[in-house]
Parts: C-alpha cells; sequence; structure tokens
C-alpha cells in the first residue's frame, strides 16, 4: 500500500507504545508495575457523570455547534478570564476532541513548508510528529534548566518561525516558567511578530505553587497567542475526549472551518460534563491535588535516596524526569552495558518489572520519566525495585 508521505514522517507516540509492551507482557502473565501512565488514576466527579446523564435524558445527543455549545464556551471564558485576566469572545473560543485536537488543527491551519515550530525540549511527545504531519519543521531547542531561556530563544528564531509551543507546567519535566522567566521571553518576542506562540496549559490545575501565564505577564501578546487547555487532566476526563483553544478570532475561525470537516463537532454529552466540570464545585481538584502532592514528595524522596538518580519536586502535573546520566556506562549482572536511558528502562522493565518511559523520546537523553498518577503502594514498590536494580549494575 502506498501511504501518504506524512505518515511516513511520523511514528506513534513513544507513551502509547510503552503502554503496548506492557500490555503485552501482562497478557503473558508478568506483573508489571507501571509507571508509564499518563492520566489520573481518579474516576471522573460523580456530578460530572450525573451531568452526562441528564443531558442524555434531556435528548442532547444530536450535532452541536462546530465549536461547541455556547455554554460551554461561556464557562471556558470565566476560566480563562480569572487565570489570565482577558474576556475572551464566544468567537475567540473553541472547542474540540481534547486539547491534542486543538493542537494539530491550529498547525494544520497555519503551517506550509518551510514553516518553522520552536519546540523546547525535554517536550511533550507528540509536539514534532504534529508539526511534521503538517507539512513543518520542529526546531528542538535542548534546554538543560528543563525552561526555555531568552538567548535560546532568540537564537533560533528566524524569518520562516510561525510558532514557539510553550508547556507549562510541562510533560514530561513538571517544570513551570515563573513570572520573571515568561518576561523575558515575552520580550523576545515582542521584537519578532511573526513568531505566534502556543501554550499548552493542559497541567496548569495540577499545580503545588502559584503559577504565572504568559498572557497575564504580557497582555499585548494576546493577538498571536492560542493558549490550549482542557478537562482531561483536572477533572479525570481523558476518556470524555474535551479540550479547548482560545486566540485570535480569525485563527479559531480556521480551526472551526478544519473542524467541521474533520469530526463536525465534539461529543455532545461529553461538552454537558464539561460544563459541569468547569462550573460545578471545584472540591475534586483541591483533593486530587493533595494526593499527587503527597505522592510526589515521597517519590522525589524515594528516588533521590537512589545513588545513581537524581530528580527535582516538579511545580505541577504527575510527572517526575528522573536524570540517569551516573548510570551510564555501567554493566548489568547479565554483563549486558547500559549505554542509553533507553537500555535503562529496559533493563528495570525486564529484570524488575517496572515500566517507565526514557528520556530520549522526549528529547532529553540520560534521563527517564516517572508517572505519579497511581498508588502509593505501586510507587514504593516501584521505587524499591529500581533502588535494587540500579544496586545490581556494576
Ligand atoms: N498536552 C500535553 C502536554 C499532554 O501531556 C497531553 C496529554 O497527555 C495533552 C496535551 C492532550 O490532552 P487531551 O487529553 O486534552 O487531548
Amino acid at each position: 500500500m502506498l501511504l501518504a508521505q506524512r505518515v511516513n514522517r511520523i511514528k506513534p507516540s513513544p507513551s502509547t507504545a510503552a503502554a503496548q509492551r506492557v500490555r503485552e507482557l501482562k497478557a503473558q502473565g508478568h506483573e508489571i508495575l507501571d509507571l508509564t501512565v499518563g492520566e489520573p488514576d481518579f474516576d471522573t466527579p460523580d456530578h460530572v457523570k450525573a451531568a452526562a446523564v441528564e443531558a442524555i435524558g434531556r435528548g442532547e445527543t444530536k450535532y452541536t455547534p462546530v465549536n461547541g455549545i455556547q455554554e460551554l464556551r461561556a464557562a471556558i471564558a470565566d476560566r480563562l478570564a480569572r487565570r489570565h485576566g482577558i474576556r475572551y469572545t464566544p468567537e475567540q473560543i473553541t472547542v474540540s476532541g481534547g486539547a491534542k485536537q486543538v493542537i494539530f488543527l491550529a498547525l494544520m491551519a497555519t503551517l506550509d513548508a518551510p514553516g518553522e515550530v520552536i519546540i523546547p525540549a525535554p517536550y511533550w511527545v507528540s509536539y514534532p510528529d504534529m508539526v511534521l504531519a503538517n507539512d513543518g519543521t520542529p526546531v528542538i531547542v535542548d534546554c538543560p534548566s528543563f525552561t526555555l531561556t531568552p538567548d535560546r530563544l532568540a537564537a533560533v528564531i528566524t524569518a520562516d518561525t510561525r510558532w514557539l509551543i510553550l508547556n507549562t507546567p510541562s510533560n514530561p519535566t513538571g517544570a513551570a516558567y515563573t513570572a520573571g522567566e515568561l518576561r523575558a521571553l515575552a520580550d523576545v518576542l515582542l521584537a519578532h511578530p511573526q513568531v505566534w506562540v502556543l501554550t499548552d496549559e493542559i497541567y496548569d490545575e495540577i499545580a503545588y505553587e502559584r503559577l504565572s501565564t504568559l498572557l497575564s505577564v504580557e497582555p499585548r501578546l494576546a493577538d498571536r497567542v492560542l493558549v490550549t487547555n482542557g478537562v482531561s487532566k483536572t477533572y479525570a476526563m481523558t476518556g470524555w475526549r474535551i479540550g479547548y483553544g482560545a486566540g485570535p478570532a480569525e485563527l479559531v475561525a480556521a480551526i472551526n472551518t478544519l473542524q467541521s470537516q474533520i469530526s463536525s463537532c465534539p461529543s455532545s454529552v461529553s461538552q454537558a460534563a464539561a460544563v459541569a466540570a468547569l462550573t460545578g464545585d471545584q472540591e475534586f481538584v483541591r483533593e486530587t491535588v493533595a494526593v499527587y502532592q503527597a505522592r510526589r514528595d515521597r517519590t522525589v524522596k524515594l528516588l533521590g535516596d537512589i545513588p545513581g538518580l537524581s530528580c527535582t519536586a516538579p511545580s505541577g502535573g504527575f510527572y517526575l524526569f528522573v536524570n540517569c546520566k551516573a548510570l551510564l556506562g555501567r554493566r548489568t549482572p547479565a554483563s549486558q552495558v547500559i549505554h542509553t536511558d533507553e537500555d535503562l528502562t529496559h533493563y528495570f522493565l525486564e529484570s524488575q518489572q517496572v515500566a517507565v518511559i526514557h528520556g530520549t523520546a522526549y528529547g532529553t537523553p540520560g534521563y527517564f520519566r516517572v508517572s505519579f498518577a497511581t498508588s502509593t503502594d505501586i510507587l514504593d514498590e516501584s521505587c524499591q525495585r529500581i533502588g535494587r536494580a540500579c544496586a545490581d549494575l556494576s
């Protein structure tokens, strides 16, 4: 079969591949401790589920407006106003089948070759492939401190730069940009009006400190910023597939035109659920963030105590990005040399049945990602086993 070039340019997401490997091993009867998961281990709150059932009862089971129901866009506008200090009009907001779809459609709506997209590394695995699928050129910028600095940004901007993608807090590091860091990036961006900014804020409410936003620091950028977010992570609603984007009306209209030809609209029932999530009681968010924070502190300590590993406590999200450079070059008990982070994660899986994702998948060799969206029992046991595996290296 002759596939389109765009398919040959991209690969399946490494996290999906890791999840697949875990499923295979489980099917073979192995008990795997899975720290690869990119979704909350909590159930969707009851009042959100009830809102979906009520919507079905009312017959809200038909196509909705392409960009989502008015009530949901109003709820999103309120949320964004509180967070960014900007009041978006309903035409500046679109709802889609997850934040992932909004990001993909935004790139599809704006990129032609060679359209360059600046992606700070470590990055969420999907960004480079989404850019490639839409005929653009990913420009990966290594960020040893996990956040993009103004001089690194300035060094890679060209006349062909179309977008900078900022993910704060980040998957996989949990690092969030401070107001000062955002101010410094904004100063560079103000000097380059051809560069648009996609701020992916999907983890913004799973935060362990007060976080800032680019638009609250520099509202003058609002005419070239697309904010993307959704209900997946905050409200444990990954399967409902509701995400949103807010930005200049012309860009949002282009996204809507594409969406009208791709999926017509997001799921009507899921939209009703998302209204309940955004406008209802927020106790679920407070409770789950407290649980994540306790797990974060515990796991940072347990992993930090293992000779050869180090990690810092993330500002948000539910991932740790663990530095394992000190272990590269060592030998396993079977006398295999651990050359790379991928060798190490493979060794953890095969020798101790603990699944994590290698840092190279996120553009940053010498690290691995641990998700703490799982129980403390599993985290404790996994850390013990990772410790054993590391101690067995010579
Ligand atoms: N952006 C980042 C950084 C993510 O980690 C994810 C999900 O893993 C998404 C976007 C996509 O979220 P959604 O479920 O809304 O498509």
